[in-house]
């Protein structure tokens, strides 16, 4: 991981923040990104304190130029880019379809979406000039299956398996691998807010008996963005807890 420079969207908290702590826990230069600024740069302070290096860059994964401004801002601060996980997201308004407004449609897909094809257009171009890449995007189990009250997130997390497969026949032969990870329930805010109810009962459909954590699916996400995993592209690998086997 030394020599490599790495971004991560929506850093800031939950699995983002877990990843950017791994990578550069193992050497990588982490551009930790997220629209909060405050809790991004205390994760960067985590980071240097830990002897590692990390800088922070605001930018809303829901906007083209912030998108483009980001992969610039790494290039310019490390001198490349070698891997990019796109992992900001919302869980967004919950409501069935017939209750859900316009308005609470297009926020998730602009977030969990457009942000995954904004970033890969910036990624991909600087990883074409550095001759080597690997993306992760992060999808989720309700990438492969429905859930009630949630249309939009489901519908932007099954469509990033489509792109993610639709990048890797386009540049694997460029020697740039695009996968995504499918994480069941994860302890993070992003579960705020469900009430603890409805959270024990979520528990059940895990076959392991509990939600995962951040540093669980941090783990697969360094994987896929190193070497290791030089095979892999184009694929969805689920950290689920059993939860697709039934
Ligand atoms: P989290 O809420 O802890 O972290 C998400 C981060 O994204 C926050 O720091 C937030 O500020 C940032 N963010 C939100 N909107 C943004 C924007 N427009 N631009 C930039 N940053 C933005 O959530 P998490 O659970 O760590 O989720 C991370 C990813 O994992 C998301 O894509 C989520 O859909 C996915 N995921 C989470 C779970 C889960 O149960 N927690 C399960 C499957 C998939």
């Amino acid at each position: 991981m030394k020599d490599n420079v790495v971004i991560v969207t929506g850093a800031a908290s939950g699995i983002g923040e877990a990843a950017a702590i791994l990578f550069a826990k193992e050497g990588a230069k982490v551009v930790v990104s997220d629209i909060q600024e405050e809790n991004g740069r205390a994760v960067v302070d985590k980071i240097t304190g830990a002897g590692g290096k990390a800088e922070f860059f605001k930018a809303d994964v829901s906007k083209a130029e912030d998108n483009k401004a980001l992969v610039d801002f790494a290039v310019k601060t490390f001198g490349k880019l070698d891997i990019a996980v796109n992992n900001a997201g919302i869980g967004g308004e919950a409501n069935k379809i017939v209750d859900m407004s316009l308005e609470g449609w297009h926020q998730v897909i602009d977030v969990n979406l457009h942000s995954i094809f904004y970033g890969m257009k910036y990624q991909l171009a600087a990883m074409q000039k550095n001759g080597k890449g690997s993306i992760v995007n992060i999808s989720s189990i309700l990438g492969k299956v429905g859930f009630m009250g949630s249309a939009a997130y489901v519908a932007s997390k099954h469509a990033i398996l489509g792109i993610t497969k639709t990048a890797a026949l386009e540049y694997s032969a460029e020697n740039i691998r695009i996968n995504c990870v499918g994480p069941a329930f994860i302890d993070t805010p992003l579960l705020d807010q469900l009430d603890d109810e409805l959270k024990q009962q979520l528990v059940g459909l895990h076959p392991i008996g509990r939600f995962g954590k951040s540093e669980e699916v941090a783990e697969l996400i360094f994987w896929l963005g190193s070497d290791k995993s030089s095979f892999a592209t184009g694929a969805y690998y689920s950290i689920d807890g059993g939860y697709l086997s039934k």
